[in-house]
C-alpha cells in the first residue's frame, strides 16, 4: 500500500497538483467578486443599497476565500502533505470549497453534515470527491452523530489529519479581513455607510466589518441570525440561553454554540430573520432584481429592508450575499419540499 502511494503519487498525480501542495493554491477565480447595485430596492426604500454576490466564487459561495485561506496557512507551516486528510464539520459550503481545493492537490477529504442540508449540497460534495458523513441535526454534542463531535472524532484518530475549525481558526475572519472587505471598500469607494450580513461561523461579517470599521468606525454592521438560533440573545445579554435554541431549515445561519469566529465587538446590531422571510425575499430577489440567490441571502435582503428605514437618505447598504440559488433546487426551490415543510 506504502509503495502504491509512493508510485502513485510520484508519477500518476499531475505536477500542478504536487505543485499546489507543496508551494499554495493561487486561485485567480477566488474572490473579486461582483458587487452590483439592487436597482428595485434602491428606488422603493429611497437608499443605495448593493449585493456583494459571493455565488461568484468557484463553488458558488463565501467559502472558496476560506478554503484558500486556511488551506495555504496549512501549506506554509509545514502540516500539508500526500498523505493529509483535510477534515471538517460543514452546512456544505465550506466542504464543498475545500474537497474541490484537496482535489486539486490529490489529498483526502472527509465532511460531516448535518441531514437538514440541501441534497443537492451533499451530491456536489461527492461529485468533488470528499468522503461525505451525515449526522443527525438533532444530535447534541455529546453524541457521535453530532457532525462536529464526529469531525473531532475523525480528527484525532486519523493519521496525518489536518482539521480545518472553521468556528474556531482565526485565519476564517482574517480571510475575509484580507479580501471582502477590501473589495467591498473600494468598490463603493469608501461610500458604505451600512453593512449587513449573516453570521454562522462568524467568519465573513466579521472579517469585514473588522476591515471596514478600521476604514470608516462610523460604519454600522447588522449581523443576521436565524430564528431559532441563540446568537442574537447571547448578543443582547452575553447569556448563552440553549433554551432559546428551537430548529429552523435555513442552511449555514445561526449557530446553538458561541464560534470564536463570532466577533460581537464588531456589530451594531443582530436581527434574526425566520426561514419563511427569507425564502419570500429569495423569491421576491429573483423576480424584482433577477438573482438567484440561496435562502440565507434572502435573510440578509429581509435586514437590508428591516434597517432601510432607520437609515439616513443618503445611506449606501451593502449586504454579503453567501451563496447561489442553485443549491437549493431540492430545498427552497423545491414545491414538494415546500409542502413537506409546511411553508405552502
Ligand atoms: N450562509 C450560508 C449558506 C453558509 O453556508 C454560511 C456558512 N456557515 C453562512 C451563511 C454564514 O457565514 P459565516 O460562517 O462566515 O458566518
Amino acid at each position: 500500500m506504502a509503495l502504491f502511494s509512493l508510485i502513485y503519487d510520484r508519477f500518476l498525480l499531475s505536477s500542478k497538483k504536487r505543485k499546489f501542495r507543496e508551494s499554495g493554491i493561487k486561485d485567480r477565480e477566488i474572490g473579486n467578486t461582483p458587487l452590483i447595485r439592487l436597482f428595485h430596492y434602491s428606488s422603493s426604500y429611497s437608499r443605495l443599497m448593493y449585493a456583494k454576490m459571493e455565488c461568484e466564487n468557484p463553488t458558488r459561495s463565501a467559502k472558496d476565500r476560506v478554503a484558500q485561506y486556511i488551506l495555504n496557512k496549512a501549506i506554509g507551516a509545514g502540516r500539508i502533505n500526500k498523505d493529509t486528510t483535510v477534515i471538517e464539520a460543514s452546512s456544505g459550503n465550506t466542504g464543498l470549497a475545500l474537497a474541490r481545493l484537496s482535489n486539486k492537490m490529490g489529498i483526502k477529504c472527509i465532511i460531516t453534515i448535518k441531514d437538514k442540508v440541501s441534497a443537492t449540497k451533499i451530491s456536489d460534495l461527492k461529485q468533488q470527491g470528499a468522503k461525505v458523513i451525515i449526522c443527525s441535526a438533532k444530535a447534541d454534542r455529546s453524541s457521535l452523530d453530532n457532525y462536529i463531535t464526529k469531525a473531532e472524532h475523525l480528527a484525532e484518530t486519523i493519521e496525518d489529519a489536518f482539521y480545518v475549525n472553521q468556528n474556531y481558526n482565526p485565519y476564517n475572519t482574517e480571510a475575509h479581513y484580507n479580501s471582502t472587505g477590501p473589495e467591498i471598500w473600494d468598490q463603493t469607494g469608501g461610500a458604505i455607510t451600512h453593512l449587513v450580513g449573516t453570521i454562522g461561523t462568524g467568519g465573513t461579517l466579521s472579517g469585514t466589518a473588522k476591515y471596514l470599521k478600521e476604514m470608516n468606525p462610523e460604519i454600522q454592521v447588522i449581523a443576521v441570525d436565524a430564528k431559532g438560533s441563540v446568537l442574537q440573545h447571547f448578543y443582547q445579554t452575553r447569556e448563552l440561553d440553549k433554551s432559546k435554541a428551537s430548529s429552523y431549515n435555513m442552511d449555514g445561519v445561526g449557530k446553538k454554540f458561541i464560534p470564536a469566529n463570532v466577533r460581537f465587538e464588531y456589530f451594531d446590531q443582530v436581527l434574526q430573520v425566520s426561514d419563511i422571510e427569507a425564502y419570500h425575499s429569495c423569491v421576491e430577489l429573483n423576480h424584482e432584481e433577477s438573482i438567484f440567490v440561496g435562502h440565507s441571502s434572502g435573510a440578509v435582503m429581509e435586514g437590508m429592508k428591516q434597517i432601510a428605514h432607520e437609515c439616513d437618505r443618503k445611506a449606501c447598504i451593502v449586504g454579503i450575499f453567501p451563496d447561489h440559488g442553485s443549491k437549493y433546487e431540492k430545498s427552497i426551490f423545491s414545491n414538494q419540499w415546500l409542502e413537506d415543510k409546511g411553508f405552502i
